[in-house]
C-alpha cells in the first residue's frame, strides 16, 4: 500500500486532484476536512473532549456541536483555535490511522490520498509514504475562490493570508503538480506524475 498526501493552499485544486485521482487512477481518497466534521460528531474520537473543553454552551440541544458558534469564536480567538486545532488534529490523525489500517487489512495494493491543506502544519507527515503539493499562483487562486465561494477579493485574500507560504510546503513535496490554467492542462501534469510514481512502485 501507498498512502499519498495531496495538499496546497486554498483554491490551488487539491479536491479537483483528488477527484481525478480517485475517478481516473482507482485511487481512494481520504478528505481530512470531512474526518474533522465526523470527529466532532457525537460518536466520535473528538466529541468528549470538546465537550470538556468549551463547555456546554458550544453545543446543540440535539447534542451536535453548534459549528456557527464554534466557528465565531475561533475567527476572533487564536488562543481558543490552538484549543479546537489540539483536540481536532490528533482525533482526525487517529481516525487516519485506524481507515488506513482497515483498508490496508482488505487490500494491500490500494493507493490512498490523504487530501488536507494541513498536512505539514498539523503533523500528519508520519502516516504518508510521501507528500504531493498542488500549486496555483496567488492571482489564480484568488479568483478561483472569488469565483468558488462567492465572496469578496479581500474576503478571499484573508483566508489566504492565514497560510504557510506554498514555497515552504514545496520542499516537503516529492511531486508539485502546477494548476494555474486549466482542467485539460491539469490532466496533462497529472499523466505526467503519474507516470514517474507508477514507474518507481
Ligand atoms: P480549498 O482548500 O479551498 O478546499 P482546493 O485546493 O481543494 O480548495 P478546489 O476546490 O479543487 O481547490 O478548486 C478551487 C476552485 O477552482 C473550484 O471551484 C475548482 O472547480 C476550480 N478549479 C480548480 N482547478 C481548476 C482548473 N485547472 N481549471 C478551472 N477551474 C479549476
Amino acid at each position: 500500500m501507498t498512502v499519498i498526501g495531496l495538499t496546497g493552499n486554498i483554491g490551488s485544486g487539491k479536491t479537483t486532484v483528488g477527484r481525478l485521482l480517485h475517478e481516473e487512477k482507482g485511487c481512494l481518497c481520504l478528505n481530512a476536512d470531512e474526518i474533522g466534521r465526523l470527529v466532532a460528531e457525537p460518536a466520535g474520537e473528538a466529541y468528549r473532549k470538546l465537550q470538556e473543553a468549551f463547555g456546554a454552551a458550544y453545543f446543540l440541544a440535539d447534542g451536535r456541536l453548534d459549528r456557527p458558534k464554534m466557528a465565531e469564536l475561533v475567527f476572533h480567538d487564536t488562543d481558543k483555535l490552538a484549543l479546537l486545532n489540539s483536540i481536532i488534529h490528533p482525533a482526525v490523525l487517529l481516525h487516519l490511522k485506524r481507515a488506513i489500517s482497515e483498508i490496508a487489512a482488505h487490500d494491500p495494493e490500494q493507493i490512498v490520498v490523504v487530501e488536507a491543506a494541513l498536512l505539514i502544519e498539523a503533523n500528519y507527515l508520519d502516516i504518508l509514504d510521501q507528500l504531493w503539493l498542488v500549486w496555483a499562483d496567488d492571482a489564480v487562486r484568488l479568483k478561483r475562490v472569488m469565483a468558488r465561494d462567492g465572496v469578496s477579493r479581500e474576503q478571499a485574500q484573508a483566508r489566504m493570508d492565514n497560510q504557510m507560504p506554498q514555497a515552504e510546503k514545496a520542499k516537503y513535496a516529492r511531486y508539485i503538480l502546477h494548476n494555474n490554467s486549466g482542467i485539460e492542462d491539469l490532466k496533462r501534469e497529472l499523466e505526467d506524475v503519474w507516470q514517474d510514481f507508477a514507474g518507481k512502485a
